[in-house]
């Protein structure tokens, strides 16, 4: 693994009274591509908004770059270089295209101005005044990835990209996700399909009732199908 940009250590978390994370452990090298895979229910989810800060109830550590965020809140996360587009995609029905690109705000240098969001995404750029609800499902996600590139994030947190998307527009994420690794992105990706994860990511971290029970290479992926298909229940 290439150095470690995201280390989290013994990361625990709550909501409420209820305990989900379970000291969860895990890196991500600077450049990598790594899924967090597991059942419904397993705190993939719940990972991802304790990196982010957005976990009221959290501790362990989640070093970035080296540097102890398990203390700050999202905002000063986002400026360390974290950005998160979370499952429901959080896009305005009533905005244009564009007026969704420009709602983050630029928090780190670095983040991307929409010239070059629209060089990545030239769909969107043809789309630039629709509204929000006009766009297709696989339109909406696309737009809620290029959406955080404005931040200046490094490390993109993205949490179950390909839900709810037919076949040939979970290819055009997976080529997206691709793009965006030789851009330079780091990215941890939450996902359910492992056919997919498989097309996308270096590494595998299998989640269990809060806390991480595998770490598989995609390159030894097909010897630990049978394994795999066992933590994910299908
Ligand atoms: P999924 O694919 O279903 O989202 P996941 O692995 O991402 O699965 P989480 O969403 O992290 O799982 O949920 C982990 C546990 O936390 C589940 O038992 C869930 O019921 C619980 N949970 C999630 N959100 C909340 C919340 N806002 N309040 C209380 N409990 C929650």
């Amino acid at each position: 693994m290439a150095e470690a940009l995201l280390q989290v250590r013994d990361l625990e978390g709550w909501y409420g009274e209820s305990h989900i994370l379970h000291g969860m452990t895990f890196e991500v090298g600077r450049g990598e591509v790594v899924t967090l895979l597991g059942r419904n229910g397993a705190g993939k989810t719940t990972t991802m908004r304790a990196v982010m800060g957005m976990l009221p109830k959290r501790s362990g550590s989640v070093k970035y770059d080296g540097r102890e965020l398990i203390h700050l809140k999202s905002n000063a996360i986002a400026k360390a270089g974290i950005a998160i587009c979370p499952e429901e995609r959080g896009i305005f029905a009533s905005l244009s295209v564009k007026e969704n690109l420009l709602l983050p705000p630029r928090v780190k240098p670095g983040g991307l101005d929409l010239e070059a969001i629209y060089k990545l995404f030239p769909n969107l750029r043809e789309r630039s005044t629709s509204q929000g609800t006009k766009l297709s499902g696989g339109e909406q996600q696309m737009l809620a990835i290029a959406r955080i590139l404005r931040t200046g994030a490094d490390l993109l947190l993205l949490d179950e990209p390909t839900e709810g998307l037919a076949p040939v527009i979970v290819q055009q994420i997976g080529a997206t996700i691709r793009m965006l690794r030789e851009t330079g992105f780091t990215i941890v990706l939450v996902e359910q399909n492992f056919h997919f994860a498989a097309t996308v990511a270096d590494r595998h971290y299998v989640v269990e009732h809060g806390q991480v029970i595998d770490m598989i290479p995609n390159a030894s992926l097909e010897q630990n199908r049978e394994k795999l298909k066992t933590y994910l229940g299908v």
